[in-house]
């Protein structure tokens, strides 16, 4: 993720006063909570939480004791905590597929696979190979088609042989058998997330060896009975919702993720140890989870009632954020009312030296500049405007819904099975909690959010054609145009002269509006161009040349 935006800022909030004995207390109690929790979900019993899996069931089932034990009345589906959802992983090959060749049993994905695009069913027949008759089972050797097209780089192996399949099927047979006996390799596999359009009839793959097994004398009869059974590969996941009902408006969704890596099975862990480890996600985010149960008991006994509240415990996020997606798709709320959303993904990794605590979502509302530019005497906060980001916020902000994002920063251990719960900085996580719950009491009186769209958070693929001026703009400013917070080193603006308290009023031909304009206007460049950049110095107007 790209910072747009650093700023330091000095004070706190004082809704949670630090030094009477009651609140020691509630510290005290806090932080043995954390402990506990995450102690609990980080536990090698848990084997990392993976969606779908029975670690995950034992982690769902805690959260869901924690939320009834706390008080919040369940708001999954069917009156309880649980909202399932599923997830689609592709297609898979089904036990029952099976391929015997003169009653030997050839072994599935070694032996031979279906084509993910091939027709269920089962076919017995007793073909001779070198015969093509209708009725009955047909023979493909790839090596015509590889040498044809040895030199073809647009030539799609894969597809050819599903053309063909329904060419013979018309011609008709009533399955394939293909085998490739050239020297070229064809890199056939049985591809699960391929989505091609179905063969009328079964067609599976076998290697040369058992072609030349079996059917060595292409004019003898084989007996063949083939099954191809290939389903959709789906789990589900759970999310764990609970709702605290002050009769209000608005409610504040609060969320965190709870899944994690298992093993690594699904490819996303950066462990590169030769045997599989338990990934216990201490940070990612047994952590967020944990904040959140202690946000959920804070916020049941606080006086800020002008919004109800709302905790979402998510699965599915390392998938790729599924649990959050689905339930904005399959909201358990009028997701109409819903003020904002605050998302914690790892907040267990607070440094003691440097006390820094990002904070996505910055630009989502204007209200946040109001709330948050107050100086924190604890904390040194990165801000960054943009409310996608590699975390469960995105799903909401991309409903219109002002979101923060608070992060403690990234480490060596993690997406590792090293993120264990003995590395969490406990006391640094309870100042993390503190820190929202004021904010959500500092929001009480805001009313209802306004919200703002962002840029998109930098993602690879787009982030080579991106120009940047190198600065940082003010977000509290509204006097048209952006008024400049500060400038990057040794970025453009700094090299040609702009500097902090100018106000970018023009860029090229066109006039900026107000950060969103200059955004937008900012994307109309790519690498290379030149233009011109107008700024207002007090009552002065300079014009500078530049060079993306
Ligand atoms: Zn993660």
């Amino acid at each position: 993720m790209v910072r747009l935006l650093l700023l330091l800022v000095f004070a706190t909030q004082a809704l949670y006063a630090q030094k009477s004995k009651k609140s020691k207390n509630t510290d005290n109690i806090i932080l043995s909570n954390l402990q506990a929790h995450v102690g609990f979900l980080a536990d090698d019993k848990l084997e990392g939480r993976r969606t779908g899996s029975p670690g995950e069931k034992l982690a769902y089932e805690y959260i869901s004791n924690q939320f009834s034990q706390i008080g919040l009345t369940p708001r999954g589906d069917n009156g309880g905590y649980i909202q399932d959802f599923e997830v689609n992983e592709g297609r898979q090959i089904n036990k029952t597929t099976r391929l015997l060749i003169n009653n030997f049993v050839l072994v599935p994905e070694k032996d031979f696979f279906p084509f993910a695009f091939s027709a269920n069913g089962t076919v017995e027949a007793s073909p001779t190979i070198a015969l093509a008759e209708s009725g009955t089972i047909w023979f493909l050797d790839l090596k015509e088609m590889l040498e044809e097209n040895k030199n073809n780089p647009h030539f799609d192996l894969s597809d050819a042989i599903r053309l063909k399949s329904n060419d013979v099927a018309g011609k008709g047979a009533t399955g394939l058998i293909v085998y490739n006996s050239s020297a070229i390799a064809d890199e056939l596999k049985f591809e699960p997330k391929a989505k091609p359009e179905a063969a009328k009839i079964p067609v599976v793959y076998i290697t040369n060896n058992m072609k030349k097994r079996f059917m060595k004398d292409e004019s003898a009869v084989v007996n063949i009975n083939m099954t191809v059974d290939i389903g959709d590969k789906k789990r589900t996941g759970h999310n764990v919702i609970g709702y605290i009902d002050n009769g209000a408006t608005t409610t504040v969704i609060l969320g965190a993720h709870y899944d994690h890596l298992g093993y690594g099975e699904d490819k996303n862990s950066l462990f590169t140890g030769p045997t599989p480890a338990i990934h216990n996600g201490a940070d990612d985010n047994a952590s967020g989870t944990a904040a959140l149960i202690e946000l959920g008991k804070l916020l049941k006994t606080t006086a800020s009632k002008k919004n109800n509240y709302l905790f979402i415990s998510f699965s599915g996020e390392e998938l790729g954020l599924f649990g959050s997606k689905y339930f904005t798709e399959h909201p358990t709320i009028e997701l109409s009312t819903a003020n904002f959303m605050i998302n914690l993904d790892m907040v267990g990794r607070l440094s003691d030296s440097t006390h820094g605590l990002s904070i996505g979502g910055y630009g989502t509302s204007p209200v946040w500049g109001e709330l948050l530019k107050e100086k924190d005497d604890f904390f040194t906060i990165k801000f960054d405007s943009s409310g996608t980001g590699p975390s469960d916020h995105t799903s909401f902000y991309r409903k219109d819904i002002p979101v923060l994002f608070f992060f403690t920063g990234v480490h060596g251990d993690y997406h590792k099975p090293s993120d264990d719960a003995d590395k969490i900085n406990y006391s640094g996580e309870l100042q993390v909690v503190k820190y929202i719950y004021n904010l959500i009491g500092a929001a009480d009186g805001k009313g209802r959010l306004a919200f703002s769209k962002t840029r998109e958070a930098q993602s690879s693929g787009k982030s080579s054609f991106r120009v940047t001026l190198g600065i940082m703009p003010d977000y509290t400013y509204s006097g048209g145009g952006v008024r400049v917070d500060g400038v990057s080193d040794g970025k453009l603006a700094q090299r040609v002269g702009i500097k902090a308290g100018d106000v970018v009023i023009q860029l090229g031909d066109h006039k900026i509006p107000d950060v969103q304009g200059y955004m937008e206007t900012l994307g109309k460049f790519k690498k290379g161009d030149a233009t011109k950049v107008k700024v207002k110095r007090g009552t002065e107007e300079v014009e500078y040349d530049i060079v993306f």
